[in-house]
């Protein structure tokens, strides 16, 4: 009796061993792809860019091709640029300094979720009374919808405030004044300058939003050759892209000197 029930008790609990097994492989292939999707090896660079990378559908913190960006530099801990992006901002916030400006990143790498989040916040404190493109074109007066943000890229920096007060008092002004006069040296465009018959359509101007043109431009032609419509969804009020040509009006409608 004893010899014939020790070995079945070793087969049920084999059988039992084998699905826990399993389960923990394929919980470890899910970590493995997931953290490729998410970031490790995904396609940054050249024709090839991967259209997720494009949507902000990836995660900054584990790209080898991007840094955080240091207190010293920035408001808060977690924000995440392209390292090329932020060696040009550190020659451009080190000229300031010598000009007594100080430049401050506020924000920087949004992924697709953090922008939904931002979106989704928004969506919901417009008047219920709106339809569904009015209550979108009220949340696009400044911000992107999900998918559709240059944040996404690793490329463009919000700086000092966002608050279009701050840049009518004295040290906004010069700030202001500095980056208009002297960005381009090192790279960046403000991509959101007043509309007018050049930009009729899209944000309105963002006096704290810059652009590392050498990187965005390659990301912006490659978004416009490759993601459609289509493509954005996944969030409140998605279904309003369509009708208000999101990608043609908002993603491309920027400044003429950013392209
Ligand atoms: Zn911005």
């Amino acid at each position: 009796m004893s010899f014939s029930a020790k070995p079945r008790m070793m087969n049920s609990q084999l059988s039992g061993i084998v699905p826990v097994i399993l389960a923990v492989a394929f919980l470890v292939a899910i970590l493995v792809f997931s953290g490729r999707a998410q970031g490790a090896e995904m396609i940054i660079r050249g024709p090839q860019v991967s259209k997720e990378f494009l949507l902000g559908r990836f995660d900054p913190s584990r790209h080898p091709d991007f840094v955080e960006v240091a207190l010293t530099h920035g408001n808060k801990r977690g924000m995440f640029l392209q390292r090329e992006t932020y060696k040009a901002f550190l020659s451009m916030a080190e000229e300031g300094k010598k000009n007594g400006v100080k430049l401050t990143v506020i924000s920087a790498t949004r992924t697709f979720g953090h922008q939904k989040g931002i979106w989704e916040a928004k969506w919901k404190k417009q008047p219920a009374k709106l339809n569904e493109t009015d209550r979108a074109i009220g949340v696009l007066r400044f911000t992107s919808m999900p998918g559709t943000s240059r944040h996404h890229w690793g490329t463009d920096i919000d700086l000092n405030s966002l608050e279009n007060d701050y840049f009518q008092k004295a040290e906004g002004q010069r700030l202001y004044g500095w980056l208009s006069a002297r960005a381009k040296e090192f790279g960046f465009c403000q991509p959101y300058n007043p509309k007018g018959p050049e930009r009729p359509y899209g944000y309105e101007e963002e006096k704290w939003h810059w652009s590392y043109l050498p990187l965005a431009k390659l990301y912006l032609s490659q978004y416009a050759k490759r993601i459609s419509l289509q493509d954005l969804k996944g969030f409140a009020g998605s279904n309003t892209a369509v009708s208000l040509d999101l990608i043609e009006r908002y993603v491309l409608g920027i400044n003429n000197d950013c392209r």
